[in-house]
């Protein structure tokens, strides 16, 4: 069978890996450069930084096979168990990808065909599924089923553009998802931070939900940090980022005791699910479409690759 996936974040390869070693014709469609989405590092001035999630944990046994898998391929590795300063908070191992948070989706990728930078504008079916790419851009795929892996809300817009609707139960539950915002700050600092291993901080101000460095971290020859807004403040200075930015430094610089050289805000719009859609994954036998991601699972890596990999499982059941 051709499956389209849209979406190369840890869903959407999670999903086209699984259909692929099932031997279907697996391509993965992304608007972006790369694979890992949410999941994703940056180069600024020579340094390595992970911009978006932080760690990913392992609980599900599925999970838990694929981070052994990972480990043994030495892509990825074991970052701390504890929360410094957290001990309220259980003990639980979070990982790394070795180079940055991608890693993980790099490797899965390598089991499929994909097309970067190719925005999906519309979908249309009729007997199959027809995937057209932005104004500007040419290529129009056809598949027997189609999987679409980007936040809620992300698949409402792309829903209305093509004129598209499920049956209102489940547009009904599709509107109700609801997500955080997060602004990003990364910084180049002046020197090497006072954080020990393992270079983070969660939640020192109101504000501020985490700052990590990533010389510390593992991944960065250059000391550099992340700091994730927290939700209300990232609402505050969505439309003025660059205003919202001077205090995140101050917090930083007070908590790493380095001076941040360089920096650059970003925004995650749909950055953590705050409602989801009610079950782990979404698929109609009668349009051949699946819905996967973050918005199903739930917040956290996990959660969404787990997703991804159920909705490869009801897709194979279909036969
Ligand atoms: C700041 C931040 C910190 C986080 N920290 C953690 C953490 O430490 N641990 C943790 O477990 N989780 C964390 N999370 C949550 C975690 O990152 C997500 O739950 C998970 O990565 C979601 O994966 P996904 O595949 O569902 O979605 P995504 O990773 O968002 O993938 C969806 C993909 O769809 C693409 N796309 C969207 N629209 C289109 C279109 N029209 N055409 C083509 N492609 C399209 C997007 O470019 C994207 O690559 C964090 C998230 C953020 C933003």
């Amino acid at each position: 069978m051709k499956i389209i996936i849209v979406g190369a974040g840890i869903s959407g390869c999670v999903c086209a890996n699984r259909l692929a070693m099932a031997g279907h014709a697996v391509t993965l469609i992304e608007k972006g450069r790369g694979v890992g989405g949410r999941m994703s590092t940056r180069r600024m001035n020579g340094a390595r930084i992970d911009h978006g999630a932080q760690f990913f944990t392992a609980r599900d046994p599925r999970m838990k096979d694929l981070v052994q898998d990972w480990v043994a391929q030495g892509i990825v590795v074991p970052w701390y168990d504890q929360v410094p300063g957290r001990e309220d908070i259980p003990k639980s191992i979070r990982f790394r990808g070795i180079n940055g948070m991608t890693a993980p989706a790099k490797r899965l990728a390598e089991s499929f065909s994909f097309e970067k930078e190719f925005f999906v504008d519309s979908i249309y079916f009729d007997e199959e599924w027809q995937i057209n790419e932005k104004e500007g851009g040419n290529r129009r795929l056809l598949a027997d089923h189609l999987v679409l892996t980007m936040p809620v809300p992300q698949m409402l817009e792309l829903f209305q553009r093509s004129q598209f609707e499920l049956e209102s139960k489940v547009m009904d539950q599709l509107e109700a998802v609801r997500y955080t915002r997060c602004l990003a700050l990364l910084g180049i600092l002046n020197k090497p931070s006072v954080l020990s291993d393992p270079g983070t901080i969660t939640h020192p101000v109101p504000d501020v939900d985490w700052i990590s460095d990533n010389q510390v971290k593992g991944i960065s020859v250059v000391p550099s940090c992340t700091v994730h807004a927290a939700n209300d403040y990232s609402q505050k200075f969505w439309d003025s980022p660059n205003e919202g930015g001077p205090y995140l430094v101050k917090v930083a610089e007070e908590c790493l005791q380095s001076k941040i050289t360089e920096w650059s805000c970003h925004r995650w719009g749909f950055a953590k699910p705050l409602v989801t859609f009610g079950a782990n994954q979404y698929t109609s036998a009668w349009d051949r479409l699946s819905l996967a991601g973050d918005s199903f699972g739930g917040e956290r890596i996990e959660n969404a690759a787990m997703s991804g990999w159920d909705a490869a499982q009801a897709i194979l059941d279909l036969g």
